[in-house]
């Protein structure tokens, strides 16, 4: 391969797991060099770049970017401000991506580029016993010149994938959630489809046939229940029978993200046990029943909340 690449590649294998920033930069200057036409890369192109990962790895999947849990990377508290703002402004949490909404947001592009420029872009090319060289930087530019962008531009789907799988792997470090390759990858395709929950209300109809909610235990009514995940979906990044409820859309919405208490995780496993029993009773053969006996089983309900709470 292509020594330029071997380079890069050498970096991204062999970088430290404080914390993702090297990922993040990486990727940025790849995804950046497919974009233009002369080797020059400004550093607000980069920090926009970043901002957009860790918006939208934050916004939906709340993943850790850091070893130190107490003290978060400066770049993550910067974009998390950014998200509550956004939240404050929409007057509800549901999750959506930067691209979408990048024209609403202000960025402190200044304090994002000095910690750039303080924290990543020169280690980035400092490893144990060597320095790699790939762009240069002069001293007091706003700008990098990088040595060969039109082979990173050739060689960017090898690139992406080798930083995909190191990001992965250095977030397992600080993550307890499921599914963070996942999570990871698909953070890369346009949209973040939801499923559509309504092959679950045949199920939860049988235990819940009056609609009462999950949340505020009042009866729904004037409305379709809505389906909540009482374990957050940014957590699980799956829709399971044993983690759905009804809830009214209004209850729903004030909530996403955050973590239950251990009341609503009992009550949720009494629903589970009485929710089988009456589908067992009707013989119901379906998969979902399958897989909810299994998550009792196994505690599923707790372990993940436990797990979700560290
Ligand atoms: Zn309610």
């Amino acid at each position: 391969m292509n020594e330029y690449i071997n380079k890069f590649l050498k970096i991204i294998r062999n970088c430290s797991v404080d914390n993702t920033y090297k990922m993040a930069w990486g990727r940025a200057l790849v995804e950046i060099s497919s974009e233009i036409n002369n080797e020059k890369i400004h550093f607000s192109q980069i920090a926009t770049k970043i901002f957009k990962y860790y918006w939208n790895q934050t916004i939906y999947f709340d993943l850790i970017q850091g070893s130190n849990i107490s003290k978060p990377p400066e770049f993550i508290t910067e974009v998390k401000k950014q998200i509550e703002i956004y939240y404050q402004k929409q007057g509800n949490r549901q999750p959506i991506r930067f691209e979408r909404i990048e024209s609403e947001i202000n960025l402190n592009i200044k304090k994002l580029i000095k910690i750039l420029k303080q924290d990543v872009s020169w280690r980035f090319l400092k490893l144990k016993k060597e320095t790699i060289s790939l762009y240069s930087y002069q001293k007091g530019n706003d700008y990098l010149i990088l040595e060969n962008y039109e082979i990173l531009k050739e060689y960017s789907d090898i690139l992406f994938e080798a930083i995909n799988f190191r990001w992965t792997q250095i977030l397992e470090n600080f993550n307890s959630s499921p599914r963070i390759a996942k999570k990871v990858k698909i953070l890369d395709l346009k949209e973040i489809k939801r499923n559509n929950l309504s092959k679950f209300r045949s199920f939860l109809d049988a235990e819940n046939p009056n609609h009462f909610c999950f949340i505020c235990n009042k009866k729904i009514t004037n409305e379709t229940p809505s389906i909540d995940h009482v374990i957050p979906w940014s957590f699980l990044f799956s829709d399971d029978l044993w983690n759905l409820v009804y809830t009214h859309k209004s209850c729903n919405s004030q909530k996403s993200n955050i973590i239950p208490s251990e009341s609503e995780i009992n009550k949720l496993e009494i629903r589970n046990n009485r929710l089988l029993k009456i589908l067992e009773s009707k013989n119901d053969k379906r998969k979902a029943v399958k897989e909810l006996k299994i998550a009792i089983e196994k505690d599923y309900v707790r372990k993940f909340w436990i797990s979700c709470k560290t």
